[in-house]
């Protein structure tokens, strides 16, 4: 029916037939896209295994997660052979930083002292690379390898998770609300929020909770930890549908349009996190201690702030979201309802409800 809760889902045909037929099939990079940024990321890997033979470098994020945008930049993550003499992440960023800097065209930021030390990579527009590109590489970075698995897998189950996170990536960044740098949340953070609504929130679900799920012959429990973090998660794609199947026929458009009411008007922000893992999808921030509004690190330089709550699903110590600031949870919640006013208006046109995406 077109209303439920008092709401009007008269717009969900009309965006459900948009998100799909048109927006999906636009954003979404090409093949050749992939194959052109693969051929740097080859490249890219001989100039490593020069510094320490045998490294590897494995693409995460949007590239390996299924939620790229075209002209996404490439994140890659340096693994050096088991028998590799052991090296600082540091002095590794101004090896191989050198090396790419001689051997290449790319612009190179070298960030040796950075809570994570990376190399930024940046190549022009030119003929070859239309759009330019843009690359970082980190080292030993298990966990975020693990996390691109788990939402790959996510993404593999129910193509109605895809679309709304390539939705909610493209309107975060035309409104301005996908910034760790400035206060607001990065599209890592949004993806969670995205998989905690349909996973949880969602009745009947859309997605399982993954992190609970065990095989029915108990296989799921081998080789789970990793630097004092538990990282398993259900991820035989094959055994899944005798465990979980989804009964919710909701489009992407409804879907969507009850994203927006869930996080405008029922999340909890001063008292809850999300949590993907855990039973109900929420904690309350008194269990994690995060109830405290922000702690200063040695230096008194980071603020880890505590006003959105988004829980790492390995890490559970970690607040995704600890760069958002007042202000910007303030613009991102403002950001949510206005969302929410615009796809719920009833007498805007069909073409109206593309004003939520314009600045
Ligand atoms: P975009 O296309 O906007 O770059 P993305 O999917 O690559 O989006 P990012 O936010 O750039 O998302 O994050 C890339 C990857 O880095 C994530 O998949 C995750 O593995 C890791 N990551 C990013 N932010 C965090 C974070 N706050 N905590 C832990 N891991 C993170
Ligand atoms: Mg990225």
């Amino acid at each position: 029916s077109l209303w439920r809760d008092g709401v009007s889902y008269a717009h969900a045909p009309d965006l459900t037939h948009y998100l799909e037929s048109t927006f999906v099939p636009s954003v979404v990079p090409q093949p050749d896209e992939y194959h052109a940024k693969d051929q740097a990321r080859q490249y890219l890997e001989k100039l490593a295994d020069q510094v320490s033979p045998g490294a590897k470098l494995l693409p995460f994020g949007s590239m390996a997660n299924g939620f790229a945008l075209k002209n996404s930049d490439m994140d890659l993550c340096c693994f050096l052979a088991k028998d590799a003499p052991v090296r600082e992440p540091s002095e590794l960023v101004e090896i191989l930083g050198r090396l790419i800097e001689q051997e290449t065209n790319f612009y190179v930021k070298m960030l040796p002292r950075a809570r994570i030390p990376i190399i930024k990579l940046t190549i022009p527009p030119s003929t070859d690379v239309p759009m330019g590109m843009a690359c970082d590489i980190g080292f030993e970075n298990r966990l975020a390898l693990e996390n691109t698995r788990l939402l790959l897998t996510y993404a593999m189950i129910d193509s109605r998770l895809r679309t709304l996170v390539l939705f909610l990536k493209v309107w975060t960044k035309r409104r301005k609300i996908n910034n760790p740098y400035r206060g607001t949340l990065s599209s890592y953070g949004y993806v969670l929020l995205v998989i905690q609504f349909l996973a949880h929130v969602k009745q009947p679900p859309v997605l399982p909770n993954l992190q609970r799920l065990s095989s029915p012959d108990g296989s799921a429990a081998e080789e789970t930890m990793f630097d004092g973090h538990d990282i398993s998660f259900f991820d035989d794609l094959d055994a899944l549908p005798s465990l979980f199947q989804t009964t919710n026929t909701e489009t992407s458009g409804e879907l969507l349009i009850d994203f927006f009411r869930y996080f405008s008007k029922e999340f909890n922000f001063t008292h809850q996190v999300v949590s993907i893992r855990s039973d109900k999808g929420v904690l309350p921030k008194l269990q994690k201690g995060w109830h405290v509004d922000f702690e200063f690190d040695p230096e008194l330089t980071v603020r880890d702030q505590h006003k959105l709550c988004v829980e790492d699903p390995f890490q559970l110590d970690y607040n995704v979201a600890r760069t958002v600031t007042r202000d910007g949870l303030y613009t991102i919640r403002g950001e949510f309802m206005r969302a929410f006013r615009i796809l719920t208006t009833p007498t805007r046109s069909p073409e109206g409800i593309g004003a939520v995406i314009n600045s």
